[in-house]
């Protein structure tokens, strides 16, 4: 295989064969293709796409590059969820010990921030301790003792993601069907799922601003998934905002205990009852959405969704009581005028979290455990000058000034009355 042929039949917008498709990317895990060359790829199929059969040959590529989990020795539904990313969406933190709590076994690989979204194993290493680098065998162990657990791709499972997603991460090639669809889907049918469901986000913070532009990739997603015999739901969610009252790293985990205290924000709550009622309904425990949420709902109510939280937490070495994310410098972005909000720049806001430590411009940038922003105000509240809108947060004052430079620019004002729905059909 000539990695420059494979290449030039791309760009010539022709699908690449599958017996050329498999040595490029097993090269490129293997180090024999550099990351200029996968960069070459990578940018080719952002502009040419991919077709459906190499679409499928692409994910089976990237499951096999590593192994898969097997869970058919449990006596229950093995399911999971994955977004396609956003602003604020602590909804896995909230969702897995919820499901696990219900019965469900949910064995989650979660990734870390990309492009301008923030990342759920980020988000969880702000708790002392909590370790994600765990080998399968354990992690399998773990999801069949407690019912539950997050782990990122390895070296074992799903290799090519990890080299994958981290160039697409820092070459702009993030925002593309095919490469979305090889990402999530390998990492989720290499655990070995029998049930998934998508959160695809749609609007200015997620990488698919139109609902146009998400159900084409929702519809490639769920083909995928029952190609590979994945039982797969989608929701359409909204992200013109960010989700919830925190975005950033550890003030999120804090929401996220908030939402299982049945303390949670209506719309982080809406969402996360939405995508776990799909995967109770697919798993039988439920019969609908309204018997679903009543069950969820009682499980949060009597505390068992929090224990398990617990559980998952000090079953992978958390410690939540070592856990001290005080940002040392805040700052507040207020109202320049009075008016109603109109729209908030949901990428820029994202932008102006990685820079204050919640994300990654450069693949070894440092995150910063205490950063992150409160969203006082949100589309379609009324605001007089002066109001605070965002206090941000996080423990470096110059990161923080690029940040809040970033954000203060955001927001629009203006007299309409306007309302944000919540879910698309
Ligand atoms: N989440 C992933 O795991 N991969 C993507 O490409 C986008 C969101």
């Amino acid at each position: 295989m000539d990695p420059n042929k494979v290449i030039a039949v791309k760009d010539s917008g022709n699908p690449i064969p599958k017996d050329q498709l498999h040595p490029f990317i097993s090269g490129y895990v293997d180090g024999s293709i550099d990351d200029a060359t996968m960069t070459r790829l990578l940018r080719s199929i952002f502009d040419h796409g991919m077709e459906r059969d190499e679409i499928y040959t692409l994910v089976d590529v990237m499951i096999h590059s590593g192994r898969q989990m097997d869970f058919s020795h449990l006596d229950g539904f093995v399911a999971d969820k994955h977004s396609i990313g956003g602003v604020g969406d602590k909804i896995s933190l909230i969702l897995t010990p919820l499901l696990a709590s219900a019965g469900l076994y949910i064995p989650m690989i979660a990734g870390r921030s990309l492009g301008h979204t923030g990342g759920t194993l980020d988000k969880l290493e702000t708790i002392p301790g909590f370790s994600t680098a765990i080998s399968m065998d354990e992690f399998q162990m773990m999801v069949g003792k407690i019912g539950c657990g997050m782990m990122s791709q390895s070296d074992e499972i799903c290799p090519a993601d990890g080299k994958i997603y981290a160039l697409r991460d820092v070459t702009g090639t993030i925002a593309s069907v095919p490469l979305i669809c090889g990402s999530i889907m390998s990492k989720k049918i290499a655990e070995g799922i029998q049930g998934l469901v998508l959160d695809i986000k749609i609007g200015n913070g997620s990488f698919m601003p139109t609902l146009e532009k998400g159900k084409v990739l929702g519809a490639m997603l769920k083909d995928v998934g029952e190609h590979f015999g994945v039982t797969t739901d989608l929701v359409f969610s909204n992200m013109d905002q960010p989700l919830g009252r925190f975005s950033g790293m550890w003030c999120e985990v804090r929401e996220a205990m908030d939402c299982l205290n049945e303390k949670g924000p209506v719309d982080t709550m809406a969402v996360t009852l939405k995508l776990a009622s799909k995967l109770m309904v697919q798993s039988g425990l439920s019969k609908d959405e309204n018997s679903s949420n009543h069950t969820l709902n009682e499980l949060i109510q009597n505390g068992q969704a929090m224990e398990k939280f617990h559980q998952f937490i000090e079953a992978q070495s958390g410690n939540l009581d070592g856990a001290n994310n005080e940002p040392k410098f805040k700052t507040d972005v207020c109202a320049a005028s009075d008016g109603i909000i109109q729209s908030m720049d949901t990428t820029t806001i994202g932008w102006g979290l990685t820079d204050m430590g919640c994300g990654r411009r450069h693949k070894d940038d440092i995150l910063d455990p205490s950063a992150g922003l409160e969203c006082i105000k949100k589309i379609g509240d009324t605001v007089q000058e002066g109001d605070v809108i965002f206090r941000c947060f996080c423990s470096d004052e110059d990161k923080l000034e690029k940040g809040v430079a970033q954000i203060s620019n955001a927001v629009s004002i203006g007299s309409d009355l306007v309302k944000v729905d919540l879910f698309y059909n």
